[in-house]
C-alpha cells in the first residue's frame, strides 16, 4: 500500500477581504508605515496556514505568500537588483522595482532617483503577471535576501512544518530578459547555481525535508538548451545540497518529452499537472521508477467543483501501483478566489457547484480519505448529486441558444462582398477624410463618474438621475469630440463598469461573484465573471445609448461592443463545453447587438478584442485550432452586416506576428492595435503580411499620463505612411482613455487631431 498526502502548491495572497491590498495602498499612499504592511502580510501567512491545515493539507507551502509578485520576490533573493532601484530601505527598493518611483516612493520614503517600474509579462497562459528581471551579461548573483528560510522559520514558529516553494533557476533565468540583443540569460545558470545551493542548504539545515521547485519552462515546446540546463541545474543541486528532497513542479501544460526529462532529472519527487494531461496517468507508474509522484488532480485555474467519484474510479487503480504519492491542485491557487463560503448571495444551485481554493483542498483531503479506503460515502453522495444535479439543470441549458447553433451557417460568418469592394461603399457612405481620427472608446472615468456609479449601485442615486447624469457626461464629450474636429465619434462609455462585467450583466448564462477576486498583478485585483450556462441576450445591450450618442451630432458614431473572444478569456468558464462551443454562443449574442444597431442607425460598429492574443495556448502546436475557432466566432459576431456598415476592431499590445494571419482572417474592416510604444515597431507584423484592411496604429500612449507632441505623433503616423497607404490609415491613442484624467486627454487629442492634418496636408 502506498502513502498518500494532500499537499499544497500555493495559496491565494491576497487575504479574504483583500487585506493585502488596502495594507499595500495605504503604505504607498503614506498613510500607514512598513511595519503595519509587514504586520498585515504576517497576520494573512499566519491564517493561511492554519486554514490549510483545518482543510486537511498535510503538506503546506510556504515562501507562496508575496508581497507584489513571486518572479520580483526570487530577482530579490538572488541580488539581481539594478542599482538604480535602490531606495531607503529593502522594502522601499522591491517597491520601486515593482512600480518604479517619481520623487517620493513606497511608504512615505524620499527619493531622489525616479525609476520605471520592471516590465510585466504575463505568467505563461493565465492572467496573473510576473515582473521581468531585467539581465546582464556580467550579471551578478548573491543571496541577497533569505525570504524562503525566513518564511519557513517564521511557519516553524506557528508549530507548522512547511514544504517551501521557490521559482527554479531555469524558468526564472528563462522568463528574466537579457539586456542587450544575442545574450541567452541561461548562460548565467552556472553564477546562480550556488544562490539557490546556499539557500537550498539553510532550508535543509532549518529542518525542511522538502522543497518545492518551480520549473513551469517544462510546460513550454521542449527545448535543448532548457533540457540542457535543467540537467546541470538538478545535478548541481544534488550534489550540493544532499539530504534535500527537491519536488520538482511543472504546470500548464506537459509534453511527453518534457516528462520524461522531469522524471529523469535527479530529484527525489515529480509533480505532473494532470488536468491539462489527464492521459499521463496511466504511464506514472512506469514513469516515477521509485520517485514520489504529485498528482494535479484538482484543477488550479477554474472554480468548478471536481468529480470526485470519477477521479476516485480512476486513481485508485495506478495508486496502487505506485509508493508514495501526493494529491495535489494542479498548480498554485493563486488563481482561483479564496472562499467560496463568503458568497452568500449567490444562489444555491449555483453555489453547489462551484469550488474556490479552500473547497478544492477540501476535495483533495476527501479525495485522500477515499482513497485510503475510509468511509467517505456520505460525502462523495453528496458531491456525485451536485455534479448529476448540474448536468440536467435546465438552468444551464437553453433550447433556444442549441437550436440556434444547430443552424450556424458558413455563410453566417462571411461578409456579403470581399473587402475591396465594401470599402468603396463605406467611404461613399462615410465620407470621411484621408487619415481620419477616432479614439478608442472610453473616456476618463472621473471621479465624479465612478462616485455616482457607486451611489446608484448603494441606491443613493435614483435610476432617472444616474441616467440623466450619464447622459450629461456623454452629450459634454460628443460635443467636445466635434469641438476639436475628430472624425468617428464615441459616446465615452461612461455607463459601463467595465468593457466584459458590463456586458456579462446583461447577458443569460453569467453569474458574479461578491468577494472572487483574484490577482492580476501586485495589488490589482480582478473578480471574473462566471459563465455557468449557455449564453444568450434577452434584449439589445448598448443600442439606446448609440442612437442617444448619434442624435447628438451629425457626424458618424461608432457603436462600442466587447467581441466574444475577449468576452471568454476575461471569465470563469464553464467546463462541461469546450471552449469554442461556449465562444460561439457568446458570438451569437454579440452578432443580435451588432444587428439591432445596424438596424438603428449606427454605421460604424467597434467589437473590441482586447484578449485575442492571450488566448493563444502555450504549445504552438495547439495555436492554429485555437485560431481557427477565435476567428470564426469575431466573423459570426461581425458579418452578419451589409456592405456599407463598418466594421471595426481593437486589440491591445500583442505580438501580432504571432496572430497576423488570423487577424487578416478576421475580415474587420478597420483595426486599432497598441503601437506607440514599440515607435511603430508592432506594425511590422501587418507590413509585412501585406495586410490589407485598413489600420489605426496608435499614435500615444495612454498609459502614462505625459502628454505627447503633435510632432511625435507626425513622426509616428509618417513612419507609418511609408510603409502603409496613406488610404488604410486611421489615427487614434494606443486604447481606451478610461484610465486618464481630462487634464491630459484634452490637449493629447487636440495634438492628435492637429497632427493628422498636418499630414493630410502632404498629399
Ligand atoms: N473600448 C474599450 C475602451 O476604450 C477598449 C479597451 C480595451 O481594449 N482594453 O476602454
Ligand atoms: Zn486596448
Amino acid at each position: 500500500m502506498s502513502t498518500l498526502h494532500v499537499a499544497n502548491l500555493g495559496y491565494p495572497r491576497i487575504g479574504l477581504r483583500r487585506e493585502l491590498k488596502f495594507a499595500l495602498e495605504s503604505c504607498w499612499s503614506g498613510k500607514t508605515d512598513q511595519a503595519s504592511l509587514l504586520e498585515t502580510a504576517r497576520t494573512l501567512r499566519a491564517q493561511n496556514w492554519l486554514r490549510q491545515k483545518e482543510l486537511g493539507v498535510d503538506i503546506l507551502p510556504s515562501n507562496d505568500f508575496s508581497l507584489y509578485d513571486h518572479l520580483l520576490d526570487t530577482a530579490f533573493m538572488v541580488g539581481a537588483i539594478p542599482e538604480a532601484y535602490k531606495g531607503a530601505s529593502d522594502l522601499d527598493t522591491y517597491f520601486r522595482m515593482a512600480r518604479g518611483a517619481g520623487e517620493v516612493s513606497a511608504c512615505g520614503h524620499n527619493h531622489t532617483g525616479s525609476v520605471t517600474a520592471l516590465e510585466m509579462t504575463k505568467w505563461f497562459n493565465t492572467n496573473y503577471h510576473v515582473l521581468v528581471s531585467e539581465l546582464k551579461p556580467s550579471q551578478p548573483f548573491e543571496l541577497a535576501h533569505n525570504k524562503p528560510l525566513s518564511d519557513y522559520n517564521e511557519a516553524k514558529g506557528l508549530g507548522h512544518q512547511t514544504r517551501p516553494v521557490l521559482v527554479g533557476p531555469v524558468t526564472f533565468l528563462k522568463q528574466a530578459k537579457a539586456a542587450i540583443g544575442g545574450f541567452n540569460t541561461l548562460s548565467l545558470l552556472p553564477r546562480l547555481l550556488p544562490v539557490y545551493a546556499e539557500v537550498l542548504r539553510s532550508l535543509r539545515d532549518a529542518g525542511a525535508e522538502w522543497v518545492q521547485i518551480d520549473e513551469p519552462v517544462l510546460a513550454n515546446a521542449p527545448n535543448g538548451q532548457v533540457a540542457l540546463a535543467l540537467t546541470e541545474a538538478y545535478a548541481h543541486l544534488a550534489r550540493e545540497v544532499p539530504g534535500l528532497k527537491l519536488m520538482l513542479t511543472s504546470y500548464f501544460d506537459a509534453h511527453d518529452a518534457n516528462v520524461d526529462l522531469a522524471f529523469s532529472l535527479p530529484v527525489t519527487g515529480v509533480h505532473v499537472d494532470l488536468t491539462v494531461r489527464p492521459d499521463l496517468l496511466e504511464r506514472l507508474p512506469e514513469l516515477a521508477d521509485g520517485k514520489t509522484v504529485s498528482l494535479g488532480v484538482i484543477d488550479g485555474r477554474n472554480i468548478w467543483k471536481t468529480d470526485l467519484n470519477a477521479l476516485v474510479a480512476r486513481l485508485a487503480p495506478v495508486i496502487s501501483q505506485l509508493n508514495d504519492v501526493i494529491l495535489a491542485p494542479s498548480c498554485s491557487l493563486l488563481h482561483v478566489p479564496i472562499d467560496l463560503e463568503q458568497e452568500d448571495k449567490l444562489d444555491a444551485d449555483l453555489k453547489s457547484w462551484l469550488a474556490f481554493a479552500a473547497q478544492k483542498l477540501h476535495e483533495l483531503s476527501v479525495l485522500k480519505a477515499a482513497l485510503s479506503g475510509l468511509d467517505v460515502s456520505a460525502e462523495l453522495a453528496a458531491k456525485a448529486q451536485a455534479i448529476a444535479a448540474r448536468k440536467v439543470s435546465t438552468r444551464i441549458h437553453n433550447a433556444g441558444v442549441a437550436d440556434r447553433i444547430a443552424r450556424l451557417t458558413p455563410p453566417m460568418s462571411e461578409r456579403q462582398s470581399p473587402f475591396a469592394e465594401r470599402i468603396l461603399k463605406q467611404r461613399k457612405r462615410l465620407n470621411l477624410p484621408l487619415y481620419p481620427t477616432t479614439t478608442i472608446g472610453s473616456f476618463p472615468q472621473t471621479a465624479e463618474v465612478r462616485s455616482a456609479r457607486l451611489q446608484h449601485s448603494k441606491g443613493q442615486l435614483s435610476d432617472a438621475d444616474y441616467d440623466a447624469f450619464l447622459k450629461a457626461e456623454t452629450a459634454k464629450a460628443i460635443a467636445w469630440q466635434e469641438e476639436i474636429g475628430l472624425d468617428a465619434l464615441v459616446h465615452g462609455e461612461f455607463e459601463r463598469n467595465d468593457m466584459v462585467q458590463y456586458f456579462a450583466e446583461q447577458l443569460e448564462g453569467y453569474a458574479f461573484t461578491q468577494s472572487g477576486w483574484v490577482q492580476s498583478y501586485g495589488s490589482r485585483y480582478v473578480r471574473p465573471p462566471v459563465i455557468f450556462g449557455d449564453v444568450s441576450r434577452p434584449k439589445p445591450m448598448t443600442v439606446d445609448w448609440a442612437v442617444y450618442a448619434q442624435s447628438l451630432t451629425t457626424k458618424v458614431m461608432k457603436g462600442m461592443l466587447t467581441g466574444p473572444v475577449t468576452m471568454l478569456q476575461w471569465a470563469f468558464v464553464r467546463d462541461d463545453l469546450p471552449r469554442s462551443a461556449v465562444c460561439r454562443q457568446i458570438a451569437l449574442a454579440i452578432r443580435d447587438e451588432v444587428l439591432d444597431l445596424e438596424a438603428a442607425g449606427i454605421r460604424i460598429i467597434q467589437i473590441d478584442e482586447a484578449a485575442f492574443r492571450e488566448g493563444l495556448p502555450i504549445d504552438p502546436a495547439k495555436w492554429d485550432a485555437y485560431l481557427d475557432w477565435a476567428v470564426e466566432c469575431f466573423k459570426l459576431s461581425s458579418a452578419g452586416v451589409a456592405d456599407e456598415t463598418q466594421i471595426h476592431s481593437h486589440m491591445c499590445y500583442s505580438d501580432f506576428n504571432d496572430i497576423i494571419r488570423a487577424i487578416a482572417a478576421m475580415d474587420a474592416d478597420v483595426i486599432s492595435i497598441e503601437t506607440s510604444r514599440s515607435n511603430m515597431e508592432l506594425l511590422e507584423a501587418f507590413i509585412d503580411f501585406k495586410y490589407p484592411n485598413e489600420i489605426g496604429p496608435g499614435v500615444y500612449d495612454i498609459h502614462s499620463p505625459r502628454v505627447p507632441e503633435e510632432a511625435e505623433m507626425e513622426r509616428l503616423l509618417e513612419k507609418a505612411g511609408q510603409r502603409l497607404k496613406a488610404e488604410q490609415i486611421w489615427v487614434n491613442p494606443d486604447c481606451g482613455l478610461k484610465t486618464r484624467g481630462w487634464a491630459e486627454t484634452r490637449p493629447a487629442l487636440e495634438r492628435m487631431v492637429a497632427a493628422a492634418k498636418a499630414l493630410r496636408a502632404t498629399h
